[in-house]
């Protein structure tokens, strides 16, 4: 049997960034994963280059049932102390667009930032171990207040994190560990479901633009009163592109997704002046020249009639620029977890201190990170979260 002051259980974004800041405090603190490697999500983000955090955070990127609670913990660890910690290890980082910010070279830099941090400050961490159960110790007992069954042993402590993340990608080690935990101490948890997501279409829909499948489009993407103007790609699966992604969040099954193809151009407009401009050009050339080929001829397969474009009435124009401008379709439903970037939903933060991100009810239990229900936006916010919920356990573990 091991005493700790803080035993944290998983060793990704969050529960690295806690472990370091609790022992800089002066904590004795170990990781325990049951996984062969910390941190295999941090690896495999964004595309290999870790999108780390974004320099536009505010609380408007995250969804949660309770959107005013991620404020403070954002605000007392915010992405210009995470940009500190990147530029005191010598990362190399680049933004890529709309604020998200990229290592240069591999997220694996991000990782071995995290990994000086807990090593500088004597972290233990530990792979590989199974974790069984996590029982309360009696009260009277003030400096161990839970006990840890695993595979390699028990662990006393007396504060528990727990940063076992959320379902998106079982395969890197994902399980519903936390939420079960949050259940035998009495927390609630809000509905769980795969977020930033690609969307699956019908086999009719996939056979009408088998033709776009790896095209992309710069699109606005609308459901739910929320829109996100950027790339839509065409899949064998459906639609996927950060557009796609972002609205998938907020989607609901049944629900129609509404896409502007062309959210910078008045086509109505656009198309009126090109009837005096080139009256003689076809209607899908001009659709090319807005559009990749296939996506513009797909969509021009809903026009009854395809003919020089000064040959259309006005009321014919304005049926064309809806058919790009107003684009609706019904997803089948998405991917799921095997290809979310998130789950959304999880422990309800009603439960938790929003400056300790301790359960209000059990003393010395806390969650943090992905686990919770707080879901951010594609763009490094999610990261973000995990840093600064992180970073606010750390302080009272
Ligand atoms: C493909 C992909 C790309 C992404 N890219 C980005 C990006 O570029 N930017 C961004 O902001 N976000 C990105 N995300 C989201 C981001 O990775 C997560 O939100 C973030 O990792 C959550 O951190 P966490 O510490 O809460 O959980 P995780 O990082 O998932 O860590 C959880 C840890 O707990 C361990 N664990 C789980 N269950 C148990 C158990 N029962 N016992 C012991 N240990 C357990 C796991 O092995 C893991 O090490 C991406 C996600 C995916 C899937």
């Amino acid at each position: 049997m091991q005493q700790f002051d803080v035993v944290i259980i998983g060793g990704g974004a969050a529960g690295l960034m806690c472990a370091a800041n609790a022992a800089a405090r002066g904590r004795s603190v170990i990781v325990l994963d049951h996984a062969n490697k910390v941190g295999k999500k941090i690896l495999m983000s964004g595309g290999g280059r870790c999108n780390f955090t974004n320099m536009d955070v505010l609380p408007k990127h995250y969804l949660s049932a309770n959107p005013h609670f991620c404020k403070s913990a954002l605000a007392r660890f915010s992405q210009w102390d995470f940009i500190a910690l990147v530029i005191k290890h010598g990362v190399a980082y680049h933004e890529k667009k709309l604020g998200q910010l990229f290592c240069d070279n591999k997220a694996q830099d991000i990782l071995n930032l995290l990994m000086d941090e807990c090593a500088q400050v004597g972290v233990t961490i530990q792979v590989n171990c199974v974790i069984e159960s996590v029982t309360a110790l009696a009260s009277e007992n003030s400096t161990a207040r839970y006990k840890i069954l695993t595979s390699l042993g028990e662990y006393l402590c007396e504060s528990l994190v727990i940063a076992t993340g959320g379902l998106s990608i079982p395969t890197m080690g994902a399980t519903g560990f936390g939420y079960q935990v949050a259940e035998q101490f009495g927390l609630q948890l809000k509905p769980r479901s795969a977020g930033l997501v690609p969307f699956t279409l019908s086999p009719a829909q996939l056979e009408q633009f088998k033709d776009c499948v790896g095209n992309a489009a710069e699109a606005r993407v609308s459901c739910c009163e929320q829109s996100f103007t950027e790339n839509i790609l065409f899949t064998h699966r459906g639609l996927s592109g950060p557009a796609i992604l972002q609205i998938s969040s907020y989607w609901q099954p049944g629900q129609i997704v509404q896409i502007d193809l062309l959210p910078h151009l008045n086509l109505c407009d656009y198309l009126t002046l090109q009837q005096q401009v080139r009256p003689k050009v076809l209607l899908t050339t001009l659709m090319s020249e807005l559009l990749t080929k296939s996506i513009a001829q797909c969509f021009c397969n809903l026009v009854p009639d395809i003919k020089p474009i000064n040959q259309y009435t006005p009321k014919e124009i304005q049926a064309i620029a809806d058919i790009f401008h107003r684009w609706e379709i019904m997803p089948a439903g998405t991917e799921g977890y095997r290809t979310a970037e998130v789950t959304l939903g999880g422990i309800d933060v009603d439960g938790l201190s929003s400056k300790t991100m301790e359960a209000k009810n059990q003393p010395g239990l806390f969650f943090i990170g992905e686990v919770v229900d707080v879901t951010g936006h594609l763009g490094g916010f999610n990261f973000q979260w995990a840093w600064a919920s992180g970073f606010a356990a750390a302080q009272y573990v």
